[in-house]
């Protein structure tokens, strides 16, 4: 029987793991779509949520509509990047 992780403890795991469980994934989306706008040090994080989900039909499919939310944040993010130097 699987057991849930808290998400503390996944976000610990992603500095050293490689890959989710469908249900990190979700937790992870979660918690990137709340703080995208403000986390700087959860790139570890994403990458592997992005892995994730560019593997994994069914996240990708669940996750779309809040991912549409963080893409939207994570644009602008992007676009205020690359219109500032350095
Ligand atoms: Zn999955």
């Amino acid at each position: 029987m699987a057991t849930e992780r808290p998400l503390w403890e996944i976000l610990l795991d992603c500095k050293k793991s490689e890959k989710l469980r469908c249900s990190e994934c979700f937790q992870l989306m979660e918690y990137l779509a709340e703080t995208a706008a403000r986390a700087q040090d959860e790139e570890k994080a994403r990458d592997l949520f992005l892995k994730h989900i560019s593997c994994c039909p069914d996240c990708r499919d669940y996750c779309a509509n809040r991912l549409e939310e963080y893409v939207e944040v994570e644009g602008k993010r992007i676009s205020s990047r690359q219109s500032s130097t350095g």
